[in-house]
């Protein structure tokens, strides 16, 4: 929990209701601290976040399924931390909005100006500048700017 006044952020411990602990941060600097904190920290909490971001990670890097992903980050898990963790539907729907967000498809194009290859399909995996690329179209895409059955080699 926190609150800007001015320059400085105002932060609250996030059991407030029960801890006392405050502390004031000036850019990344703490500028004052108030109190200690009344409890030991939340391991689980941190725990749960670690293995959400691993997952999230995962679904961007990898392309394991999401049953793999989710049950890689369950094993991880301290004791007790697993049902901590959002429910499954909603660690999936985590990775697929993880993945649609890297892996947005260009739009279809309908001319050969259209043609727009994102950066990371102009690389191959050593890193080589220049790839040549084949693509095939399909009866239902043709288009005034295409003739069926033409391979482009870029
Ligand atoms: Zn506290």
């Amino acid at each position: 929990m926190h609150r800007r006044v001015g320059e400085i952020t105002h932060w609250q411990c996030e059991q407030r209701g029960e801890c006392k602990a405050r502390i004031h941060t000036k850019g990344m600097e703490i500028v004052k601290r108030t109190n200690g904190h009344l409890h030991a920290p939340d391991v689980q909490a941190t725990a749960c976040s670690e293995i959400k971001a691993g997952i999230k990670r995962k679904a961007r890097d990898t392309q394991d399924g999401s049953h793999h992903i989710i049950g890689e980050g369950m094993l991880t898990a301290p004791e007790g931390t697993a049902a901590k963790l959002p429910k499954l539907d909603s660690l999936k729907r985590t990775i697929q909005r993880q993945r649609a967000s890297v892996l947005s498809a260009p739009v279809q194009p309908t001319a050969l100006s259209e043609l727009v290859l994102p950066a990371e399909y102009q690389r191959t995996a050593k890193g080589a500048g220049l790839i040549k690329i084949m693509i095939f179209l399909k009866k239902s895409k043709k288009s005034d700017f295409f003739d069926l059955n033409q391979i482009f080699l870029i």
